[in-house]
């Protein structure tokens, strides 16, 4: 297991417990729980109460379980979400992915460098400008 901190943006609280990334999650159309990511970027397996579910592309927004801040990304994409990842030395970077379910993209952007990760990684290219 990684020794990798995320956080919110807003409050700086760590999101992750584990191996996952715990987020409020919520639709406009009121179903809201909470959702735990695995902190491995490029995994998309979650975990939710059985009870929760999301449609195959159906907008999601993640909220900070700590602050209940937003963490849209309006500055990359409508569809994205950021948190932020402290790695060992404490250099931080900024993780963005797709808040809509099915959608498997992830973004690690730190300096100039952008990593991709996802099979859907190309969806949001045009996002990043020259340093992709
Ligand atoms: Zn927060």
């Amino acid at each position: 297991m990684n020794k990798l901190n995320y956080m919110c943006p807003h409050c700086k609280g760590h999101l992750r417990v584990s191996n996952h990334i715990i987020f409020l999650t919520k639709t406009t159309n009121g179903k809201s729980g909470l959702l735990l990511v695995n902190s491995e970027l490029g995994n998309y397996s979650v975990l939710m109460h059985p009870t929760l579910s999301y449609d195959l592309g159906e907008h999601v927004n993640f909220v900070c379980p700590i602050c209940y801040e937003n963490l849209d990304a309006p500055e990359y994409d409508k569809n994205l979400a950021k948190i932020i990842m402290e790695d060992e030395e404490g250099k931080e970077s900024t993780i963005l992915f797709s808040k809509i379910n099915g959608e498997k993209c992830t973004y690690k952007i730190a300096k100039n460098e952008v990593k991709a990760f996802g099979d859907d990684k190309s969806e949001y290219r045009s996002s990043f400008g020259d340093i992709f």
